[in-house]
């Protein structure tokens, strides 16, 4: 018979590999078990978890020292910041002749770096993590002068809130890469192509590092409650339609799997005011809100403001971070505006701002 501590770990182990089971080849629509673009159907749902032998925790065992090594050394020699080292691969004359910092140039060399370490890397963290939240309760713990009794009726904490960003970078393989080496120390869970494609590169249930440090309500660890999607834009153009119509599909995807409230689809800059603008002013919020992701108003028929309408309590109340009040109502004008983001209120915005805020009475 197996103990109850081994019982919970195996469980604990099967939560993983169900986790994991999500691992898919580039380019594949997190949206789709099938190849969006063929139709093709895959071999059963993967997220069924019926299938065992689709788990991937076997593959950093195929990973051997010397291969680690390797990957080492072309991490260092692959480094986009060295001018003097384009990627001269003779290997892949494609990728050669590729111009410095375009998407396949981005895209040969992260898919090298996926191949020899974001992968092993990845397992191995989510092997870690787990390892960690199956350590049963510290008998010694002075603050529980009592022996440990195990609840049995628990699941994974969820994303409640969707952080949306701009990449301010050239393309989405660009993106790709850079939340592929660890230098840069920033991730999302999703990327979105301006071609309508979107790449999945964590678990939803795992923590990214996009939020940074943000403020939302009383909320201050943004990155432990949400989910972030970088959307491929350079921060001054307006969004491709097939990349508002992918975002769109897979926001509906999202809150409907974990039942996000409407109003938990904000911006990077309305929870990091003064310190982060995106995504930029041609973000559709309006149709995102249309679509029941964030709130709008109606610009049409507009409610005047009452005589002490409190515009700094508004904001507050709506989630803003007003310790620096100016950069809160930048962000507010940016998400919702537009137009002027002078950090300053009209009577206008500030109407904008009491018909916003009446959807959070
Ligand atoms: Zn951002």
């Amino acid at each position: 018979m197996f103990s109850s501590k081994a019982l919970f770990r195996m469980a604990l182990l099967m939560v993983v590999l169900y986790s994991c089971g999500t691992s898919q080849p580039a380019r594949r629509n997190v949206l789709s078990p099938g190849n969006p673009a063929t139709g093709a159907t895959q071999p059963a749902d993967n997220r069924s978890g019926k299938h065992p032998n689709q788990t991937v925790f076997k593959k950093p065992e195929q990973v051997t020292r010397r291969q680690q090594k390797e990957e080492e050394r072309q991490k260092i020699n692959t480094t986009v910041e060295r001018r003097d080292e384009p990627a001269t691969d003779t290997r892949d004359t494609a990728a050669a002749n590729s111009a410095y910092k375009s998407p396949s140039y981005y895209k040969y060399i992260t898919d090298s770096i996926q191949r020899t370490s974001a992968k092993a890397s990845y397992y191995k963290s989510t092997e870690s993590l787990f390892k960690q939240m199956a350590v049963v309760p510290n008998p010694q713990n002075p603050a529980v002068n009592s022996q440990w009794y195990t609840t049995v009726n628990f699941d994974a904490r969820k994303p409640n809130f969707i952080i949306l960003h701009h990449t301010g970078q050239t393309s989405a393989e660009q993106t790709l890469f850079t939340f592929s080496i660890t230098r840069t120390g920033v991730s999302s869970h999703f990327v979105v192509g301006r071609d309508g494609v979107v790449y999945q590169m964590l678990n939803e249930y795992m923590r990214a590092w996009h939020a940074g440090k943000s403020r939302w309500g009383a909320i201050t660890d943004m990155n432990s409650c949400s989910l972030g999607i970088e959307i491929d834009n350079d921060g001054d153009e307006p969004f491709a339609e097939p990349q508002v119509q992918a975002l769109i599909k897979l926001l509906s995807y999202l809150k409907n799997k974990f039942g996000i409230p409407q109003a938990n689809f904000i911006g990077h800059a309305d929870i990091a005011p003064g310190r982060k603008d995106d995504p930029c002013k041609y973000f559709p919020w309006k149709r995102l809100a249309e679509a029941g992701f964030g709130y709008w108003y109606d610009s049409t028929n507009l409610q005047q403001p009452p005589a002490d309408f409190n515009a700094l309590l508004a904001l507050r109340v709506i989630g803003y971070d007003v310790s620096n009040q100016a950069a809160a109502i930048k962000s507010f004008k940016l998400h919702f505006v537009q137009t002027d983001t002078t950090p300053v209120l009209s009577d206008y915005d500030k109407k904008i701002l009491y018909n916003v805020y009446l959807n959070y009475m």
